[in-house]
């Protein structure tokens, strides 16, 4: 899968998904990350991608003519995202979408955002990573790639970890333990040393639902509310 990122702080990105995970998969070729500066197509001696706003106001706007030039020269895989607060939010089940695709481009911003004639002819949509204002787009950038690059087939090692955890099945993961079973007079739950994996199965579907119930009650209330099923199984584990 091809993820192109278009920015003025290229290093930041292409430095970030150099690392760990998403650093492997580049090296494997199962992503193929290519970040490029927008200062690369400035004309001026210094290579100036900012400009004040038509009509006043504070700080300054990115300029069209080098944003058109970097992405006409990549052409890079589409849809191409705007990233901004304006934008379609990310969530759990976008970036599934996205990870099953062949391909997509992220623009950053800065400043007070880009000239909107990008969003409008040259932007396919908009991408907002959460109702605040960032200073730039380089860190949604970042965590739309991280999203993204975990679910593509192949990339994360234990391919059943992305089926099983937050939101894949718009619950709440349930708790997880590691050793030592005791810790400062902490315990594990005697179910995960039980081996009865039927028993830790249902105990881990009643405490996502507990958990879900009291972090989230739009996710139950957003899944039609709690089945018979649900409140046998918090029924069973004596979960009010
Ligand atoms: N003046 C704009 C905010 C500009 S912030 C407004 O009021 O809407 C500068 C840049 O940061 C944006 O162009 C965008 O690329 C990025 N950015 C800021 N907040 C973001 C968010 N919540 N999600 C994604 N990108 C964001």
């Amino acid at each position: 899968m091809r993820i192109d990122v278009f920015s003025i702080f290229p290093q930041m990105v292409a430095e970030f998904a150099a690392q760990s995970l998403l650093g492997r998969a580049g090296q494997s070729g199962l992503l193929d990350v290519r970040v490029h500066d927008l200062r690369e197509h400035t004309t001026d001696v210094h290579r100036t991608v900012d400009d004040s706003p038509f009509g006043g106001g504070a700080g300054m706007v990115l300029r069209p003519e080098p944003i058109f030039a970097s992405v006409e020269a990549a052409d890079p895989p589409r849809p191409l995202f705007l990233l901004g607060p304006g934008g379609r939010r990310l969530d759990q089940r976008l970036a599934q979408e996205l990870a099953a695709g062949d391909g997509f481009s992220l623009l950053c911003g800065r400043y007070e955002g880009v000239d909107d004639r990008v969003r409008t002819e040259l932007c396919d949509d908009e991408l907002s990573i959460g109702d605040y204002v960032l200073g730039g787009g380089e860190v949604a950038a970042m965590v739309v790639l991280e999203a993204v690059g975990r679910l593509v087939p192949g990339v994360m090692g234990n391919a059943a970890s992305g089926a099983d955890e937050s939101f894949s099945d718009g619950l709440l993961e349930y708790p997880q333990y590691t050793r030592p079973a005791q810790f400062r007079g902490m315990e594990v739950p005697e179910v995960l040393r039980s081996g009865d994996h039927a028993r830790i199965e249902r105990w881990r579907r009643a405490r996502a639902l507990q958990r879900t119930i009291a972090a989230r009650p739009d996710l139950i209330e957003a899944r039609g509310g709690l089945s018979s099923v649900d409140r046998a199984l918090l029924e069973e584990f004596d979960i009010p």
